[in-house]
């Protein structure tokens, strides 16, 4: 089989303002940390890479945990390395489900085993941590596992009344952390977690690729206790935790580049501040809805339980969700989320994530989307961009 060479371009996709549940913006100082030489994977300098990495971790999940690391892979394969290394065959697992990655959990705890005990939520608010309380009566499950900022949904997750009830059970605390990390108050460390995953491409604002973890001293001694071996070789943390650790062993090779990109992606958020870069995301968020309410449009979620970095914007009646999100893309450049599952078609999905997270980007897709409305036909009320105004000053 032959092919002609020419028929294959530059990649050029043009540019992008992306508002969607990820991936986010990514700011050029990243790309240009990825396109450093790529070196061995052992070579003394990439150790250094992987240990300032590590230490640049820390700081953002707010924890001294040892096994603090990006896992080779996405978001995804982050939630299966936490269930994978912590559960074994027979033992109880309790999940909160109130969208789609704690959906998504819940198939992961079935395919290692675990007994899944479920609590389900209305999708589109918390979970009510008295249901929480009950499911874990009389039993003692190894693993009490929520989503901290359900991006299928815009719901924020508290954590403090959850935790409390997976200590007192005996059970680890497991915190999906993928769109919440970089974007909002986290502390692993204070609020009780003992194994949280995240994703690259959402508030941290790096190409998506790798995920990082921390496993509390609590999850470790789980691992390191187990009776039967981790059934993934790629993400046993016992065997990964070497080639990060003193030991160096080498395990796989580590995407270079990717981690590259992501101390570079680390050591923005570090300059900016965690206190800053939190209040960036509250600020952008409330102006946004600000100017949606002003506009006539309603929010899915109750103003208490609303992320900062995700929001699930009700379609009105009558709206083609589809041809809007077309027309936000084709003429504006702007991409949004469209819903999931029960919620395809009934809401939008506007993240302002990390370096996604700006002024300019709420002034214009507020303005892009009182176009694309005005030209379907839809009412739009006017004085959006007043209401905007009044949030920032
Ligand atoms: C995006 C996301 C994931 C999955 O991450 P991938 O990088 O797509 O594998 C998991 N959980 C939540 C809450 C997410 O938003």
């Amino acid at each position: 089989m032959s092919i002609n060479a020419t028929e294959f371009t530059d990649i050029d996709p043009g540019e992008r303002i992306l508002m969607g549940p990820g991936p986010s913006n990514v700011p050029a100082r990243v790309l240009q940390a990825m396109s450093a030489p790529c070196i061995g994977h052992l070579d003394p300098y990439f150790l250094s890479i992987m240990d300032e990495t590590q230490r640049l971790l820390r700081f953002l999940f707010q924890t001294e945990n040892d096994l603090t690391i990006p896992v080779s892979g996405t978001g995804s394969s982050g939630m299966e390395t936490c269930f994978i290394n912590l559960v074994e065959p027979g033992e109880e697992v309790v999940v909160c489900i109130n969208g789609v990655f704690g959906t998504r959990m819940a198939d992961i705890v079935n395919r290692v085993g675990g007994e899944l005990i479920e609590i389900h939520g209305q999708w589109g608010r918390a979970i009510d941590p008295e249901a929480v309380r009950k499911a874990v009566k009389g039993r003692s499950p190894k693993i009490v596992a929520v989503v901290h900022a359900e991006t299928s949904t815009g719901v924020c997750q508290p954590l403090r009344d959850i935790a409390n009830i997976a200590r007192e059970a005996g059970a680890l605390f497991l915190v999906d952390m993928v769109t919440s990390l970089g974007g909002m108050e986290i502390s692993v460390d204070n609020m009780g977690i003992d194994a949280a995953y995240s994703g690259t491409q959402k508030c941290i604002s790096c190409p998506p690729g790798l995920a990082p973890i921390s496993f509390s001293s609590a999850a470790m001694k789980a691992l390191n206790t187990r009776k039967t071996p981790v059934p993934s070789w790629y993400l046993d943390m016992s065997m990964v935790k070497s080639y990060w650790g003193a030991d160096r062993k080498y395990h796989h090779t580590a995407p270079i580049n990717m981690i590259y990109a992501l101390r570079e992606a680390l050591r923005i958020i570090a300059e900016e501040g965690l206190k800053e870069r939190f209040a960036r995301h509250l600020l952008n968020h409330r102006a946004l809805v600000a100017g949606l309410e002003a506009m006539g449009l309603s929010m899915l979620v109750p103003e208490t339980e609303r992320l900062p970095m995700l929001n699930a914007v009700c379609i009105p009646e009558g709206v083609d969700d589809v041809k809007v999100r077309r027309a936000l893309l084709n003429d504006f450049g702007i991409e949004i989320g469209g819903g999931l599952g029960d919620l395809q078609g009934k809401i939008w999905r506007v993240g302002l994530m990390g370096h996604s997270s700006t002024r300019k980007n709420v002034l214009l897709f507020l303005t892009a989307l009182e176009t694309v409305l005005k030209a379907e036909g839809i009412k739009v009320s006017p004085g959006a961009l007043e209401a905007v105004s009044a949030v920032y000053s």
